[in-house]
């Protein structure tokens, strides 16, 4: 906020403050279309309170820090309130809360208040007239003495008593209250809008206030409005309790949904804690709110505080930091994920969002990237809502010399080439056993029971191992035994326990092929996958250069048809990879961007020097009697597990998978086998119990025997 020096400059810059304030007041009220950021609004508008305290004679009458809302437009008839609809004085820190908790108890000359507190519902305030119990007239708040009168449309919101519930209803009666807009249907109701080629909204809260100023009440009365009660304004012909706590109950009485959060809360501290646990539940609420209101509760208190010109001096509004502001982005990182998906991570000029200083905040992908149109250098929106991480939500205004963001050619981490299947938003790092952004992972999969299972070498040891350097490529398990006296070193490893886990890695270099495949860890590869490979190919030689031509082929198709995919996916169809069962494109990609990254195949390298082999599939003469048939199991089995089950049909040269389809031949049923043996009974699959599978596997043993 530049302090203005002389008399002169103050009077202009308060007369352009006032003249920017009532435009957008004007666009966030009458057309619920903001234009800026309500934490811009809200920092122009301290900026002109500030000058106006500096300066007394800067605050006329018809400033907006004296005056609430904007104007009622000409589209609606105007209606007086029977009394003024006041906005509130807003705070946005502790300091500034317990500030406003001082003057009002110097105000009353008591050492301690009573609080009523309630959420601060995030919608459009509603006026309403009950007359003898029923529903005569309801009004927006307009400049907080006139209003719109909106009747036809708020009769339309479905919660909204059109009568009383009360046996001796007030004579005369305003109840105020503010309308939202449930975030679950928000969604909807934008899609519905965009689907009919209509505007969508910014946020609920200008749905809400957009759809109640309709001038067609048929359509406010398709949009799930809510309203939610938080007051009373005159009250002729009943007396009320004077306590604000007392009076919500009293609305809840006469059938208004009041929030179920309300609370009376005693002093500063009352207040603090209750603002703390609203912000914590904040994100899980379906009706948004921005913040916390403290009212003093009893009213003899609150006459003696009055009011200011806009606002009671006996209420405040905490409210939360704002979720959304603008900054620069400066530069673009690549962060790479375990699973080595590389994430565009934007560096920010730092910026408080959300309660924190923000200097990273996620781009997403590259998709995202270029549907929103993101370069280096523009001012963007920042977003941090609740615990989630910030993100970049949009460009904000393009920047001088902007730059284009683009994806590396190369993993950030560990140089290996990164891949980017077409049609998929994520790009990955191809260098899955050696990136140290994914080795944890790669190495805790490559020991695991269905991999190379190495008895021993569990999650939790390869997560330590990984953290001492120990551990950097599979390889390296291999060469634990040359640190047999660090091993012995650790806690819980013993003489015993250190030659059982080198015991069991020497044993794990007796391996077949599939399981080898498997370990490796291949995108999309998995254990059905690896063994159909392995059937097809017979030798890892043979695969590799399977891989290796197909990702020639494919950059040649590149080269010949760069604009017609399907020209490309035609030309592909017919090469090697994808005539293994089960290889679509897809997966044919990640194998082929797989065994062409040197780094990986630097790693099977080093793993066959180590010692690690297994047995040629002989892929013509064993017979394979259930070959091309497929099998799910399901439920528990008595006499041997599941994947003993699995590991016997596959050797017989069934395809064991996970979820049935007509195209399943068998699905044998266990214990306790539920949805998928009623699938396989609705489409007329073949199911086998324990007994039936036991006959299936015994009969094409024999066949084989033979
Ligand atoms: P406000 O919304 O900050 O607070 C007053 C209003 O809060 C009341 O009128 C009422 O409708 C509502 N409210 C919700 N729960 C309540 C409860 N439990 N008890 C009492 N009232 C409750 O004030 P305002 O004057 O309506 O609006 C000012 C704010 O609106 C600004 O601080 C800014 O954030 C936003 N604004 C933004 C723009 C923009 O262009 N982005 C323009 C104008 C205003």
């Amino acid at each position: 906020m530049a302090a203005q020096s002389t008399p002169q400059a103050a009077r202009e810059r308060a007369a352009e403050l006032a003249r920017v304030l009532a435009e957008h007041s004007r666009a966030y009220y009458i057309e619920a279309e903001p234009t800026v950021s309500d934490a811009e609004y809200d920092r122009l508008f301290r900026e002109l309170e500030q000058l106006e305290s500096d300066y007394p004679a800067l605050a006329t009458a018809d400033s907006p820090t004296q005056r609430v809302g904007a104007p009622p437009v000409d589209d609606f008839p105007s209606v007086d309130h029977a009394t003024p609809m006041l906005s509130l004085a807003n705070c946005f820190d502790d300091e500034e809360l317990a500030e406003f908790d001082r003057r009002a108890r110097e105000g009353v000359g008591v050492d301690e208040l009573a609080y009523c507190a309630e959420p601060k519902f995030d919608g459009t305030a509603l006026n309403l007239r009950y007359e003898a119990g029923v529903l005569v007239r309801a009004t927006t708040r307009g400049d907080g003495v006139t209003g719109e009168d909106i009747t036809a449309n708020a009769r339309t919101i479905r919660n909204l008593p059109l009568r009383l519930t009360a046996e001796n209803p007030p004579d005369f009666v305003e109840i105020r209250g503010e309308v939202v807009l449930p975030r679950s249907r928000f969604e909807e109701l934008n899609e519905r809008l965009e689907a009919d080629g209509q505007k969508a909204f910014v946020n609920p809260r200008n749905a809400a206030a957009g759809s109640l100023r309709q001038l067609d009440s048929r359509i406010t009365a398709t949009r799930p409005l809510v309203f939610m009660g938080y007051g009373i304004g005159r009250v002729d012909g009943a007396s009320l309790t004077d306590s604000l706590y007392g009076q919500l109950q009293q609305l809840a009485d006469w059938g208004f949904i009041i929030s179920p959060y309300i609370d009376r809360v005693t002093g500063l501290a009352g207040c603090t804690d209750y603002y703390q646990a609203m912000a914590e539940r904040r994100a899980e609420l379906d009706i948004e709110i921005d913040g916390c209101v403290f009212k003093v509760d009893d009213g003899p208190s609150r006459d003696e505080l009055g009011f200011v010109a806009r606002a009671p001096r006996w209420a405040i509004a905490r409210k939360f930091p704002a979720e959304e502001t603008t900054t620069t982005l400066n530069s673009v990182e690549f962060q790479v994920g375990r699973t080595g998906a590389l994430t565009p991570v934007a560096k920010l000029e730092p910026v408080f969002v959300g309660g924190v200083t923000v200097s990273n905040a996620s781009l997403h992908n590259m998709d995202e990237v270029a549907r929103k149109d993101i370069r280096i250098g523009d001012r963007v929106v920042v977003r941090r809502a609740g615990d989630v991480i910030p993100e970049v939500k949009e460009v904000a205004e393009r920047g001088q010399n902007t730059q284009a963001i683009e994806l590396p050619e190369a993993c950030p981490v560990c140089g290996s080439a990164v891949e980017r299947i077409e049609g998929e938003a994520i790009a990955r790092c191809t260098g899955g056993l050696v990136c140290a952004a994914q080795r944890r992972e790669a190495l805790k999969h490559f020991a695991s029971r269905t991999a190379l299972d190495i008895e021993g070498l569990g999650d939790r040891q390869i997560e330590a191992f990984v953290a001492e350097g120990l551990l950097h490529s599979p390889a390296d398990i291999f060469a634990l035994k040359a640190h047999r006296d660090a091993l012995l070193e650790r806690e819980g490893y013993g003489e015993k326990s250190v030659a059982n886990l080198l015991g069991s890695i020497e044993a794990a270099k007796d391996t077949t092929l599939e399981r080898f495949i498997f370990a490796l860890g291949i995108r999309e590869v998995g254990q059905t996958m690896a063994r159909d490979l392995a059937r097809h190919f017979g030798s890892l030689e043979a695969l590799q250069h399977e891989a290796k031509a197909y990702h020639q082929r494919l950059a040649d198709v590149w080269e010949q048809h760069p604009d017609n995919k399907a020209a490309r996916d035609r030309a592909m169809a017919a090469e090697g990879l994808q005539a293994v069962p089960g290889v679509g494109a897809r997966v044919a990609q990640c194998i082929a961007d797989f065994f062409t990254e040197p780094r990986n195949v630097e790693v099977i390298e080093e793993l066959i020097a180590a010692g690690v082999h297994w047995p040629t599939v002989d892929t013509e003469t064993t017979p394979q009697p259930l070959s091309g048939q497929t099998v799910v199991l399901t439920g528990s089995l008595e006499s041997l597990t599941r994947e003993e089950a699995g590991e016997r049909l596959e050797a017989l040269g069934a395809r064991v998978t996970s979820s049935v389809s007509k195209k399943t031949d068998y699905v044998v049923a266990g214990e306790r086998a539920g949805s998928k043996r009623d699938k396989a009974e609705k489409l007329g699959v073949t199911v086998l119990d324990e007994a039936g599978l036991l006959a299936l596997l015994e009969q094409h043993r024999a066949a084989v025997a033979d």
